[in-house]
């Protein structure tokens, strides 16, 4: 198969935060191409967290591991943002060259939903430095994203194909933990958002069949995440 040059070439994998009740980890993710591009998967949690905030802690950020790669802040092209959460769009205002890319009904949804209020200095970006997209789009050859709606409206998962390993899928938060990937129906008495949750892990499901993925990454899944290489390592 023809690479193009563009295509994505590395997968780094970084874990810049904790949830420490639950050694949970918070993540970002950072692709190269061939052509030299840097584009970053979410920022993790902001530098100063609300006071009193003990269900999340900081670490090793993603200025520090990109550091540790050799990039600033500046170096990176594109933030692709799965979702406006506080983990995962902490530190999107430092990408000052970045295009950031998200799901239109996510950005739109944000605008007005008090859940994304205290990130919104991150994410509430001139509009022409933000592309909005509609659904499944393929941002580069392979690379796409997965319009993922449940956990939050708009939420979108991340496809990357890879020379040696091949297709690789970030859940994100649209399926946290590998428990969940899985078709059985969840027993949520009806509530809109876990249908849509549903819905989004059967479409995952059938995704892993049709493209033939090879390796699932989850959101936030401490004993999946232990067995994964991290940076400075990367997939190729
Ligand atoms: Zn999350």
């Amino acid at each position: 198969m023809m690479m193009s040059q563009n295509a994505p070439r590395r997968l780094y994998l970084m874990q810049v935060g904790v949830m420490p009740e639950y050694q949970i980890p918070i993540v970002c993710y950072l692709v190269q191409t061939g052509d030299g591009q840097n584009i970053l998967i979410d920022s993790g949690l902001p530098e100063i967290l609300p006071e009193g905030e003990t269900e999340f802690e900081n670490g090793r950020d993603v200025f520090e591991q990109l550091a540790s790669l050799d990039l600033r802040p500046g170096d990176i092209d594109t933030v692709i943002s799965t979702h406006y959460d506080g983990d995962h769009a902490g530190r999107h205002a430092a990408f000052t060259q970045a295009q950031y890319v998200v799901q239109r009904r996510h950005h739109l949804d944000a605008a007005s939903n008090p859940r994304f209020a205290c990130t919104r200095p991150q994410w509430d970006q001139p509009r022409e430095r933000i592309r909005l997209v509609d659904g499944d789009t393929e941002l580069l050859p392979g690379l796409a994203l997965i319009e993922t709606s449940g956990h939050v409206p708009g939420h979108q998962s991340v496809l990357v194909r890879l020379p040696q390993t091949g297709a690789i899928l970030l859940t994100i938060d649209a399926v946290p933990f590998g428990e969940g990937f899985t078709r059985d129906a969840p027993d949520d008495g009806g509530d809109p958002d876990a249908a849509a949750t549903h819905a989004s892990t059967i479409k995952l499901l059938d995704l892993v069949e049709r493209e033939q993925v090879g390796l699932v990454i989850f959101g936030h899944d401490q004993a999946q995440w232990e067995t994964l290489k991290k940076a400075p390592e990367y997939y190729e």
